[in-house]
């Protein structure tokens, strides 16, 4: 597929809105402009806002109707699957199979969150009193995704949010607008108007959104720099926010590991997605004694897996999404490269596509240390640094060290043991003999630099909700 069958647009009002000016749309497999989406103007952005605050005066109201109706959004982006992934693959790069499984995954969320119970929660009931707490929707809420999983992060807000009584503008990274506008075309035909607004621009767009008078509630995943943006936008008006930002999570090797048993997980935790997952593996800390055995390992899968554009089937790793991540990967690897690493696989971009695409070759690093960009930072793509240790409380201790703290593995024949280890990590989830694990009821969040709130399960609804006292003098 090279050209967007019709002209996307976007969702206001329940209504179709296409914008005077575009955007464009690159595959990251060719290197091409391959359409072109809406740049809402702010006059637009302005009446997807009056549009959500209208709708939530109704939406608000009837629970049953909110859970019927997200059944049947799962239903109706279901039935275009393939239509939806197709775009997907186009836009964002990942294989087609990977695509279709994002679609897959909205609709778990969907379906999870109609399902949700929420319990009654009394906190008095005796001869004085009863006291009971209920959680409010807050109202418009600001939805900013980032371009790795356009649609499962967009519905790890929408479900709850919407769940929860609140209506929503959503805006998609400008690098995958297309997927998130088809699925607003699509919802227009199943909710109400004005309850799901999806509008699509560049990062200024996303600014104007933090800013709107209307908007009550921010949910933002993106990088820890726009995060703090947000933030800061967010604070003049005492809007409520959650932020999901970047990661730079480590994989703890034990020396009791079985260092063939863990490796394929270990590849694939690293490089899902071609490496761009916030909670990906970023780098490897592994006993002196496992070192060669465990790069060796990773490298064997390193060169072995099949790279390529992500529509031709059989390929398991895309592009990098967009150049200047591209350039950002490139930059790592060469710097750490320069400083004296070694690349036991890959280290260079790939030439396919006529060498316009944004090939990278899946690389495994030796000899960076801790203090460098690579290992240090957030490369978020097919690059992973492996990094010896000989003391475990240091290599503990130096995984610690980071401003990040979103996820973090440790890998072990001991289940218990590892678990000890785990605990001891500042994140938000610590994964034992695995990484990437997640579910709808399991809640997702960052410590320190990684986030502000959670997303998914109870707990990433009630951030869509404030807390009332009813109390009622007996
Ligand atoms: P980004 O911060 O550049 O952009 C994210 C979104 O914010 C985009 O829609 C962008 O247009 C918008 N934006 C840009 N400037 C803005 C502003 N001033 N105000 C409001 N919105 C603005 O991030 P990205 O490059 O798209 O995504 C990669 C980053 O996202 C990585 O750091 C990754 O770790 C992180 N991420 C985090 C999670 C998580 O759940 N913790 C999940 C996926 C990605």
């Amino acid at each position: 597929m090279t050209q967007a069958s019709s002209p996307a647009t976007m969702t206001i009002g329940g209504t179709a809105h296409s914008a005077t000016a575009t955007i464009d749309v690159v595959n990251p497999a060719t290197g091409t402009v391959f359409a072109q989406a809406p740049d809402c103007s702010p006059a637009q952005l302005d009446a997807a806002f009056a549009s959500a605050a209208t709708a939530f005066g109704t939406w608000r109201r009837d629970e049953d109707t909110r859970r019927d109706l997200l059944r049947a959004c799962a239903k109706a982006l279901t039935a275009r699957t393939d239509d939806i992934a197709v775009l997907l693959t186009t836009e964002q790069g990942k294989p087609l199979a990977e695509a279709a499984g994002e679609v897959r995954s909205v609709a778990a969320w969907l379906t999870y969150y109609a399902d949700l119970e929420i319990p009654r929660e009394i906190t008095r009931d005796d001869k004085r009193g009863f006291a009971e707490v209920v959680r409010r929707p807050i109202g418009p809420v600001a939805a900013i995704t980032p371009w790795n999983f356009p649609l499962t992060l967009a519905f790890w807000k929408l479900a709850p949010a919407l769940r929860a009584g609140n209506t929503v503008v959503l805006k998609p990274s400008p690098y995958t607008p297309l997927s998130t506008l088809l699925v607003g075309e699509i919802l227009r035909d199943v909710l109400p108007p004005g309850v799901v607004n999806t509008v699509s621009g560049g990062d200024r767009l996303g600014a104007l959104m933090t800013a709107h008078p209307l908007a009550r509630k921010i949910s933002f995943t993106g990088s820890v720099e726009t995060g703090r943006r947000v933030a800061a936008a967010a604070a003049p008006d005492l809007k409520r926010v959650t932020l999901e930002l970047g990661g730079n999570d480590a994989a703890i090797v034990l020396d009791d590991a079985d260092v063939p048993a863990i490796a394929d997980k270990l590849f694939w935790g690293a490089f899902a997605n071609n490496g761009q997952v916030c909670s990906a593996v970023k780098r490897v800390y592994v006993p002196r004694a496992l070192h060669d055995d465990l790069v060796e390992a990773l490298a064997v899968r390193a060169r072995g897996v099949r790279v390529g554009d992500g529509a031709t089937e059989g390929v398991r790793l895309g592009p990098v999404n967009n150049r200047p991540q591209f350039d950002r990967v490139s930059g790592l690897v060469a710097d750490a490269l320069a400083r004296g690493a070694t690349a036991a696989a890959g280290g260079h971009p790939l030439e396919l596509s006529g060498g316009q695409g944004y090939f990278y070759a899946p690389t495994i690093l030796t000899g960076a240390e801790d203090g460098t960009p690579i290992v240090d930072e957030e490369q978020f793509g097919p690059a992973l640094p492996v990094v010896p240790y000989t003391e475990l409380d240091d290599a503990v201790d130096r995984v610690n060290a980071g401003h990040f703290g979103l996820g973090g593995s440790v890998w072990s024949a001991d289940p218990d043991r590892a678990a000890d280890v785990a605990a001891r990590l500042d994140v938000g989830t610590a994964w034992i003999n695995t990484h990437l694990a997640l579910a709808p009821a399991q809640p997702f969040g960052g410590a320190k630099w990684s986030g502000l709130g959670v997303e998914n399960g109870p707990w990433g609804l009630y951030g869509f909700t404030e807390l009332q006292v009813i109390h009622r003098a007996r």
